[in-house]
């Protein structure tokens, strides 16, 4: 075993992951990566079909990136924000609220500007997606004390199975059974409604086909109704929802669940009419991750996934790609509405009490506004449409396979369900590991991804060329393949 793979072995506690099996078997330990390839410590390259677990953007090693890392980290690493402001993240916050603005997206069709909410225009940051999400939580929280008065009870509703980070807050907005369940004692409640998950939807009355759920799906919209009852029925019994908090265009640790077009507007039109602030969990679905409205490289992109459907939310949280993928950094931005409510004097204490020790981060700012810089460019844009386009047609090989249930994909992220049986849409018990042994058997074929239960996902960097494209769902037919085939 290579000398750092015993290190690791010896010392490292990693995350969600079983110990016991981890210990099984040498680590993979990636020492360099360029593009979309990373290179472990035995010169062994791999694919990075997941972008290091969504975070990256543009491919490793940019050189764009490396220079505004290595000219700011002459200048300074890190000072605080806890009174003192500094370039690079004075910069980005202007730069964040520019690229996020209504008017950085195209109008609807209708020509009549609908996203004319409340433009988003305060960016409180800090380090992760956990703490994006944190943040603007707690923010909710206190802004709905302030103008409900403070007997209200803020309460808050999110999806099934939805997932926005690890830490208390976060996992109270939670509802994967899996992770959640085992901290029971320690969250706060809060309300859950169901999610669009056409694929497994009781509504749905169509049979299984050959094609991405959403795009044969029979119903009413039964989803929108439940999240209109539900709202209705917190409202009755005068306490109305204080937020209403959503990934936008596709749930991501829930099981890569996109969302059938038009979802998002009713259900967010739905909340505003109750009453309720909007959180959007961008973290995975910023930065042109899940866009798929590019219809060529001189058209405006919006990078938010809210601004698809012309939503505008309270809060929008980013994380992961932020900067790039490069250094954790996130940020939580809020509407004039929300700011002007902590304002007062002094000894009001109307203050946000809260904050990081690395908040504002200079090398982290500096990563970020290369990287946006670079997603704006045509060459990205350009890029992201290939490859978009490249990735919706590659997929369609894996229909073939009966042990592919559904495939769906949002802009530039896919979820590939496995089944036992595609028509029953018979799931495995998750205790096979399923997604876990043909992600396995993808990484002996030089492909690196990680699944979500019995949903492999593909993610691959904006970088990734049509030839590797190719490689990585050559990979994926075979792993399913092997793994899954011969027990049929
Ligand atoms: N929200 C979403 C939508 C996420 O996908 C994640 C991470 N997978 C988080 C929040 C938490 O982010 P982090 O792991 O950076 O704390």
């Amino acid at each position: 075993m290579h000398p750092l793979a015993k290190l690791d072995q010896k010392f490292v506690w990693h995350p969600f992951t079983q110990m016991r099996d981890w210990l099984r078997r040498e680590p993979i330990v990636i020492a360099e990566g360029e593009g979309a390839i990373l290179r472990d410590v035995k010169g062994k390259e791999y694919l990075d079909a997941n972008s290091s677990i969504w975070t990256n953007l543009h491919g490793h090693n940019h050189p764009k990136i490396n220079a505004a890392i290595t000219r700011q980290l002459k200048k300074i690493a890190h000072s605080s924000a806890l009174g003192f402001a500094n370039e690079p993240a004075s910069c980005l916050s202007a730069e964040l609220v520019e690229a996020v603005s209504s008017h950085a997206s195209p109008k609807p069709a209708t020509g009549k500007d609908q996203t004319a909410g409340p433009e988003l225009e305060k960016v409180f940051f800090s380090d992760d997606g956990s703490t994006a999400l944190e943040a603007a939580l707690k923010l909710a929280y206190q802004y709905t004390l302030r103008t409900r008065g403070p007997k209200s009870k803020p309460r808050f509703l999110s999806l099934n199975g939805a997932y926005h980070g690890d830490t208390i807050g976060a996992v109270s907005l939670g509802h994967v059974d899996l992770f959640h369940q085992a901290y029971g004692g320690m969250l706060f409640k809060t309300g859950k409604v169901m999610s669009p998950y056409c694929y497994r939807c009781p509504f749905n009355r169509a049979r299984p086909e050959r094609d991405d759920a959403r795009n044969y799906r029979k119903c009413n919209w039964e989803c929108v109704g439940k999240l209109e009852q539900k709202f209705s029925a917190r409202g009755k019994k005068g306490n109305p929802y204080a937020a209403f908090v959503f990934e936008p265009l596709m749930q991501g640790a829930a099981g890569m669940i996109p969302q059938p077009n038009g979802w998002l507007k009713q259900a967010t039109d739905i909340a505003r009419g109750h009453g309720a602030l909007l959180i959007a969990d961008e973290v995975m679905t910023g930065f042109g991750r899940a866009n798929s409205k590019l219809k060529n490289k001189n058209s405006k992109e919006p990078l938010f996934a809210c601004r698809q459907e012309n939503v505008a939310p309270d809060f929008l949280c980013v994380a992961k790609g932020l900067t790039g993928g490069y250094l954790p950094m996130a940020a939580t931005l809020a509407t004039h509405k929300i700011f002007e409510a902590f304002l007062g004097e002094y000894h009001e204490f109307k203050t946000f009490f809260h904050g990081h020790s690395f908040t504002g981060n200079q090398l982290g700012a500096a990563a970020a506004r290369a990287s946006l810089e670079i997603l704006q460019s045509r060459k990205s844009v350009q890029a992201r449409m290939e490859l978009e386009k490249n990735l919706r047609a590659e997929l369609q090989s894996l229909w073939a396979l009966p042990n592919v249930g559904d495939i769906r994909q949002a802009g530039l992220a896919a979820g590939i369900e496995l089944v036992k049986n595609w028509r029953t849409r018979e799931p495995f018990d998750l205790r096979d590991r399923a997604g876990i042994r043909v992600c396995e058997a993808m990484a002996r074929r030089g492909v690196l991804t990680r699944p979500v239960g019995n949903v492999i996902v593909l993610m691959p960097p904006y970088c990734t060329t049509a030839a590797q494209l190719k490689k990585i769902i050559a990979a994926a037919r075979a792993g399913v393949m092997e793994i899954l085939e011969r027990r049929n």
